[in-house]
C-alpha cells in the first residue's frame, strides 16, 4: 500500500481528486487533513467516506505539532497540498489567512516530509530520502500575473501575482522551490487554470452564475465581463495530477490548461440561454481591485513530456456541469443558506 497524504481534501479539487484516486487504484491508502473551513464539505465524500482505505483528519496544515504527528504515524509517500485559501476576493478583504494557511502552512508540511522522509546524509551533507517519496504542491496559473491580449504563460514566464492570493500562492511555490534546491527533496508544483466541474463552492464564477440564474437573481459580472480565463475540467485536472505525481520529473514544475480560453460574460451569457432565461438579469458592477485581464496557459511541457491532455472541449463540460448543478441542488442550496449568504451580502448587496 501506498500512503498519500491529501490536504485540502474536502474542497472541491481535493474532494474530486481523492474520489478519483479511491475508484483508480487498489494500493493507495489516503489520509485527507483538512480544516473545514467554510470551503470544506465532507458531503463531497460521500462516494468513498467508508472505504476502509480512507482516513479523514480534521486539523490544520499549520497546526505543527498534528502535522508531525501525522507524519510520524503513516510515514507518508506521497504528499499533495491541495489545502489553500483559495477565494482571490476574500484575500481582497482580508489578506492575513491567506498568508497563513497559504505560506505557513505549507512550510510546515515540508518540514515535516523532511524530517520523516530523511534517511540520513551523503558525502556532500546533502539529506537521502526515502525512495520514491514526493511532494507535490497545487499552485495556480495566478502566480504568472496577468498576460495582454496575445501570449500564454509557460513555466518559465516571471512570478508577478498581482492579488494577495496569488502572491501567497507564489510564496508557497519559492518555498517548494527553496526546499528542492537546499534540501533536494523530491518535489513537484503544478498550476493550473481555472477549474470547473461537480463540487465547487458556490462562490466561484460557473456555480454561482448557475445558482442565480435559477433563482432567477441578478448575475454579478466585473466590470465589463472580458476577463479572459483558461477553464479546466476538474477530471482532466485530477488526471494530470495523477500523472505528475507518478510521472514528473523531481523539481519541475507543471503548467496545466484546459485549451479553453473563454471571457467571463460569454460565460454567463452561455449559463443564461442554457437555462432558458433572460440576459437582463445580468448586472454589472465595480471591477475587483487589481483585476487581471487575460490569463492563458502553453501546456507544451506536461503534454509533450508527460503525454497528458485534457479530454473536455469545454462545450462538454460546462453542459455536464450544468447537469450536475441541476441533478444535486441541495447540495449546494445547504451551501448558500449558511455563513456564504452573509459574505455575499457584503460584496454585493441585493442586487
Ligand atoms: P477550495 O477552497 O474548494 O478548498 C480548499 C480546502 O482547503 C477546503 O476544504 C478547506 O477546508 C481546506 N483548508 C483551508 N485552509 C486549511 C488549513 N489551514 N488546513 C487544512 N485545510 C484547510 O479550493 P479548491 O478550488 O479545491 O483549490 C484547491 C487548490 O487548488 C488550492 O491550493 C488552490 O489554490 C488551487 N487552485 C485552484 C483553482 C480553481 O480553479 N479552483 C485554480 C488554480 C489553483
Amino acid at each position: 500500500m501506498k500512503k498519500l497524504l491529501v490536504t485540502g481534501g474536502a474542497g472541491f479539487i481535493g474532494s474530486n481528486f481523492i474520489i478519483h484516486m479511491l475508484k483508480k487504484y487498489n494500493d493507495y491508502k489516503i489520509v485527507n487533513l483538512d480544516a473545514l473551513t467554510y470551503a470544506g464539505n465532507l458531503e463531497n465524500l460521500k462516494a468513498i467516506e467508508d472505504n476502509d482505505r480512507y482516513t479523514f483528519v480534521k486539523g490544520d496544515i499549520a497546526d505543527r505539532e498534528l502535522v508531525n504527528k501525522l507524519f510520524a504515524d503513516y510515514q507518508f509517500d506521497y504528499v499533495i497540498n491541495f489545502a489553500a485559501e483559495s477565494h482571490v476576493d476574500r484575500s481582497i478583504e482580508d489578506p492575513e489567512i491567506f498568508l497563513r494557511t497559504n505560506i505557513m502552512g505549507t512550510q510546515v508540511l515540508l518540514d515535516a516530509a523532511k524530517n520523516t522522509w530523511t534517511l540520513g546524509k551523503d558525502d556532500t551533507g546533502y539529506p537521502i530520502y526515502r525512495e520514491g517519496v514526493k511532494y507535490l504542491q497545487v499552485s495556480t496559473d495566478e502566480v504568472y500575473g496577468a498576460l495582454g491580449a496575445t501570449g500564454l504563460f509557460t513555466e518559465e514566464t516571471p512570478l508577478a501575482p498581482n492579488s494577495p492570493y496569488s502572491a501567497s500562492k507564489a510564496s508557497a511555490d519559492m518555498i517548494v522551490r527553496a526546499y528542492n534546491e537546499t534540501y533536494k527533496m523530491p518535489t513537484n508544483t503544478t498550476r493550473c487554470s481555472n477549474n470547473y466541474g461537480p463540487y465547487q463552492f458556490p462562490e466561484k464564477l460557473i456555480p454561482l452564475m448557475i445558482a442565480n440564474t435559477l433563482a432567477e437573481k441578478s448575475l454579478p459580472v466585473y466590470g465589463d465581463g472580458m476577463q479572459v480565463r483558461d477553464w479546466l475540467h476538474v477530471k482532466d485536472h485530477c488526471i494530470a495530477i495523477e500523472t505528475v505525481l507518478h510521472k514528473g520529473k523531481l523539481g519541475e514544475v507543471y503548467n496545466i490548461g484546459g485549451n479553453n480560453e473563454k471571457a467571463n460574460i460569454q460565460i454567463v451569457k452561455l449559463i443564461i440561454n442554457r437555462l432558458e432565461k433572460t440576459e437582463d438579469l445580468i448586472t454589472y458592477v465595480k471591477d475587483r481591485l487589481g483585476h487581471d485581464r487575460r490569463y492563458a496557459i502553453d501546456n507544451t511541457k506536461i503534454t509533450t513530456e508527460l503525454s497528458w491532455e485534457p479530454e473536455y472541449t469545454f462545450e462538454e463540460g460546462i453542459e455536464e456541469t450544468i447537469q450536475w448543478y441541476l441533478d444535486n441542488k441541495s447540495w449546494w442550496e445547504k451551501i448558500i443558506s449558511g455563513e456564504y449568504m452573509e459574505y455575499y451580502d457584503r460584496m454585493y448587496g441585493d442586487r
